[in-house]
């Protein structure tokens, strides 16, 4: 290996927005197979808002939630304290043993543990969703939204629908990926949040409502198929960028993420993405 050709490697790809973390990564992008695309914040622009709420006494719920969300960087986080802070600067509420989880996050509040999350991370602690907010729910995934729950006292009180858009440029960054590879895209989300990815050229597979704590496990079982390069956003993907050949975070990766990445991509360029294989095929040719 010539350090020349990896400095000038590092160096061309600076230009381009794409900042080197582990110089393994000249080596091991040529010889990707799989490329892991992670849904949100990545596919998608990450900045969500709030579409609609829905539940009893709606103000109190959205107060509610904003005041644990404004703990949370989770781009969800952003958009239900964004609405919930609308008029104050400050939410007038204490917040007690905030927890966060990969599926949602709860902090005490006006002297109730409010969880705010996934549908199932609400079931698991013990908050029954009614049949009706099961239909808020079902409505939300048809509409390709994603559904976030808020509950506490024993029962779920409402749902919080967000909506997220695809990036304008994906679907071109998809087929240039795709060229030599299989393109796989990976999403905690169910229903037409998932399934508007899977009639698209180029994507050969869409693996839906996998919990953040799994990404990682289907990096592992895609590595059966050869070579694994996984591109995700900060919060939840660094143990999936750490399981892949090559992870690559994209910009508005967290530190976290960031440490566990071979590369990140700064800013929101997806064509980055295919440009870091084609930098790496370039810099590896003049390393041998
Ligand atoms: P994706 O797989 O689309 O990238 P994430 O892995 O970031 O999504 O999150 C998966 C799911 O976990 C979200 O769709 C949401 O239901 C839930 N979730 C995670 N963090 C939060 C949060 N801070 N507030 C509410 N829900 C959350
Ligand atoms: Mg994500």
């Amino acid at each position: 290996a010539t350090p020349l050709a990896i400095a000038s490697g590092v160096q061309a790809a600076a230009k381009r927005g794409i900042v080197v973390a582990a110089e393994t990564i000249f080596e091991d992008a040529p010889d990707v197979d799989v490329v892991v695309l992670d849904k949100t914040g990545t596919l998608t622009t990450g900045s969500m808002t709030v579409a609609r709420v829905h539940g009893e006494n709606e103000e109190r719920l959205l107060q509610r939630a904003g005041a644990v969300e404004q703990f949370s960087e989770h781009p969800i986080a952003e958009a239900i304290t964004d609405a919930a802070f609308e008029d104050d600067d400050q939410l007038e509420v204490d917040v007690e043993a905030f927890e966060r989880d990969r599926r949602g996050v709860s902090g005490v509040v006006d002297g109730h543990r409010v969880v705010v999350g996934h549908p199932d991370y609400l079931r698991e602690h013990e908050l029954a969703i009614s049949t009706s907010l099961e239909a808020r729910i079902a409505d939300a995934r048809a509409a390709g939204d994603v559904p976030v729950v808020v509950g506490w006292g024993g029962r779920s009180r409402g749902v919080i629908v967000v909506g997220d858009s695809p990036r304008g440029e994906w679907k071109d960054a998809v087929q240039t990926l795709a060229t030599g590879r299989d393109v796989v895209v990976l999403t905690g989300d169910e229903g037409a949040a998932a399934d508007r990815f899977r009639s698209v050229d180029g994507v050969s597979e869409v693996f839906a409502g996998v919990p953040p704590e799994a990404k990682a496990e289907t990096v592992e079982r895609l590595r059966a198929r050869g070579s694994v390069a996984m591109v995700g956003d900060g919060s939840n993907d660094a143990p999936a960028l750490a399981a892949a050949d090559v992870g690559i975070a994209m910009g508005s990766g967290t530190k976290l993420a960031t440490d566990a990445a071979d590369a990140v991509i700064v800013g929101d360029d997806l064509a980055a993405i295919a440009e870091t294989f084609d930098l790496a095929a370039g810099t590896n040719s003049r390393i041998k």
